[in-house]
């Protein structure tokens, strides 16, 4: 088995060390259902307590129902757009261009029942231009979703001056924070309604994530039931929601030095990389810790990716399509890159579990098979 370098963490992380612990000491536990009254049912509702508790404080939330927890990012779009909506037709939301599949197929599903949606430029930068945001803005709108940061480029948009708009002028706020979370400080301005995130981003367990919703925010269920403050029906993951809590301590115990590690490692390879004829960044704008997005002139992308893959070194392309075919990114196309560049582009994605060693080793390999197959074509 090779040695992999895994420079692919905005698709999923590796479980931490201290989550893996926990989850071993509970999974040796006999665990009730949190909703049932006899006494093992009660410590498991101690458990979910403490790990919303923990969350909360970490986001400042001032009664625990601002937390609610989701199966994922995805399911957290769903419930902040929808349960923000609520029953009530939308006329006209506000997006950016390149926001993840899983806001952007919800807008486009509302586009196709006739609601306006304006999705906003980021152009070559990758962020949107709040002068575009007021202007949309002349349109009435029933809401804005717009990314803290984008999952391909790392490019943050200015969550402070959008909150500032969207209180302004009194349209509710979704912010889709799963490529923030873990990878930059994440502030949570006034005028933010809703804001989801996602666990297996951020070294806990696939298959759990959470909503910070504002004290004032008032969602629509979209599954009815007991759990969740009545917001979302079904016995909740505990173990996911414990490995998420478990996560964010790790996290935020260290936050500034892991940060700095990241960031150190990210721009030592970007540098390193950038020092090669040929090889440049996708994106000027202000980025999270973690990512770089290269444009590797002259190479077809998905062959560099599989002969760096065979090398040891993962890292990612654009989205794959429904058929399994791969399509050059839809997020660098919408930033107005070619599809030659688009084609020819990587995401390399860090965690903390990166070390010096390995970056260094992935220069190594990235460099030397691009120098190999520039000259083969
Ligand atoms: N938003 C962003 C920016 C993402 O990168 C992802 C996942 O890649 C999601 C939302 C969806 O999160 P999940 O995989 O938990 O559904």
């Amino acid at each position: 088995m090779l040695n992999r370098i895994y420079l692919d963490n905005n698709a999923t992380t590796f479980l931490d060390q201290q989550v893996k612990e926990k989850l071993h000491f509970l999974l040796e536990k006999p665990l009730g259902n949190p909703s049932s009254i006899h006494a093992l049912g009660q410590v498991s509702k101690g458990l979910l307590v403490e790990a919303r508790r923990t969350i909360a404080s970490y986001f400042q939330a001032t009664t625990l129902n601002q937390i609610i927890f989701t199966s994922s990012g995805t399911e957290g779009a769903y419930l902040s757009i929808k349960g923000l909506l609520k029953d009530k037709p939308p006329k006209h939301i506000i997006a950016s261009n390149i926001e993840h599949p899983c806001v952007n197929q919800l807008l486009e599903s509302f586009q196709k029942q006739g609601v306006k949606i304006t999705f906003l430029p980021v152009g070559l930068e990758g962020a949107i231009h709040i002068q575009d945001l007021k202007k949309a803005l002349e349109v009435p709108a029933d809401l804005i979703t717009i990314m803290g940061a984008n999952n391909e480029t790392g490019v943050k948009n200015d969550l402070t001056a959008i909150a500032k708009i969207a209180l302004e002028h009194q349209v509710p706020l979704v912010v889709d924070g799963v490529a923030l979370l873990g990878k930059d400080k994440v502030t949570l301005p006034k005028g933010i309604s809703a804001m989801f995130f996602s666990g297996h981003k951020i070294h806990a367990l696939p298959g759990c994530g959470f909503i910070y919703l504002a004290p004032s925010t008032k969602l629509k269920p979209m599954i009815s039931g007991t759990q969740e403050f009545g917001l979302r029906g079904g016995t909740e993951n505990l173990l996911g929601i414990i490995s998420l809590a478990e996560a964010l301590k790790v996290f935020f115990s260290q936050e500034a030095e892991i940060l700095n590690k990241i960031k150190g490692l990210r721009d030592h390879l970007e540098q390193s990389l950038l020092s090669i004829p040929g090889i440049s960044v996708n994106g000027s704008g202000e980025r999270v810790s973690n990512t770089t997005n290269l444009y590797f002139e002259g190479l077809d992308g998905e062959t560099f990716l599989i002969a760096l893959d065979q090398a040891g070194v993962a890292v990612s392309l654009g989205s794959a399509c429904s058929s399994g075919a791969i399509e050059p990114s839809k997020v660098l196309l919408n930033m107005g890159f070619s599809r030659q560049r688009a084609e020819a582009s990587l995401r390399m994605s860090l965690s903390r579990f990166n070390t010096l060693e390995e970056i260094n080793q992935a220069i190594v390999i990235i460099s030397s098979l691009y120098q190999k197959k520039r000259k083969m074509v």
